[in-house]
């Protein structure tokens, strides 16, 4: 067996790995796409517990309290809420 036989054979698998390897690269970055499109669609709903607004929950303010979570149209209906329930601190 020749040296330049061996060599052309290393060259071949090298090239069918990198292929092998790309391919499996490839998906994975769609079935990325794929589960961020999907949780990106469904935003889901929340009402304003001050003035009853539904608000995207992606674009409402939070307030975390007493292991519940709040969720509020503006910073105005959240220290509304926060005088209301926090008043005796
Ligand atoms: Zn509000």
């Amino acid at each position: 067996m020749s040296p330049v036989r061996l060599f052309i054979l290393g060259v071949l698998s090298y090239i069918a790995w990198r292929l092998i390897r790309g391919l499996g690269q490839k998906k994975r970055t769609e079935n990325g796409q794929r589960q961020s499109r999907s949780s990106g669609v469904k935003d889901v709903l929340v009402e304003d517990p001050v003035c009853h607004t539904l608000i995207p929950k992606g674009q409402a303010i939070r307030l975390r309290r007493q292991g519940k979570t709040f969720y509020f149209c503006s910073e105005k209906c959240c220290d509304t809420f926060t005088g209301e329930s926090g008043g005796e601190e």
